[in-house]
């Protein structure tokens, strides 16, 4: 059984989301704090399969409990909940570490499929470990991608550079995945905006910035002179597998 860690403090809306959580055959436990979320997690990081997040808490906010928690190498898939008509929050969520989210006020079918959605990814995930650590015949597809001594696994978002693993939250792997996919030419913030995150209105691109921010210091042995995810002036950013030999 799937268990679902729930922060919200709107007392009718938490009420809401377990009752229908529940009838879903989920696990359910509610906090209505982020400090208390934070706290529920360290005590043990995996009981929870998923968690949903909402942004307005009293005391700490959802943005600061996501970078906590995804700071703390806790890396359970989670929705966060935002107002609408704040695009800039959405994206600021993602930065933070999110790996999806809804609006305020959200259908709750619409939650369900977004939750069924990040816990498929999650179980399928595993029992893909579980296949190609038992069976030594059959490769699953794999989905990997290599340049230098640096290696993308978007089966199991993971980026590998030389011996070190870092762990990719989804919307991280969406993001170099559309880098790289586009390799060499310069993609414009706005067209990320719109193929990575669905965000189609005028929004501050500077979160984006942030995510790649990010992404650099996984990736690039010094992330204050990127060799790999460049910034292309008044554009964006290009991607390059393998940069010039130079310097
Ligand atoms: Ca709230």
């Amino acid at each position: 059984m799937s268990k679902v860690l729930v922060v919200e403090d709107e007392q009718h809306l938490a009420d809401g989301l377990r009752f229908n959580l529940e009838a879903e055959g989920y696990q359910v436990h509610v906090t209505d704090t982020g400090e208390s979320a934070l706290e529920a997690l360290k005590s043990d990081p995996s009981a929870f399969d998923v968690v949903v997040l909402d942004v307005m808490l009293p005391g700490k906010d959802g943005f600061s409990v996501m970078s906590e928690m995804r700071g703390g190498g806790q890396f359970v898939p989670t929705l966060m909940l935002t107002a609408r008509g704040h695009p800039n929050d959405i994206l600021k969520g993602f930065a933070a570490g999110a790996d999806d989210y809804l609006t305020k006020p959200f259908d709750l079918a619409i939650l369900i499929a977004r939750i069924r959605g990040l816990l498929r990814r999650r179980e399928w995930l595993t029992s893909s470990l579980n296949a190609s650590s038992t069976s030594g015949a059959t490769t699953p597809l794999q989905d990997v991608f290599t340049f230098g001594d640096k290696s993308v696994d978007f089966d199991r978002l993971e980026l590998r550079v030389r011996e070190q693993i870092f762990p990719l939250t989804l919307m991280e792997a969406n993001v170099l995945r559309y880098l790289i996919r586009h390799e060499g030419k310069p993609v414009s913030r706005k067209k990320m905006l719109e193929e990575v995150w669905n965000l189609h209105e005028d929004t501050d691109t500077r979160a984006i910035d942030n995510f790649i921010v990010r992404l650099r210091r996984y990736i690039e042995d010094d992330p204050a002179k990127p060799r790999h995810v460049l910034t292309v002036r008044g554009v964006g950013y290009r991607f390059v597998a393998v940069p010039d030999k130079k310097d």
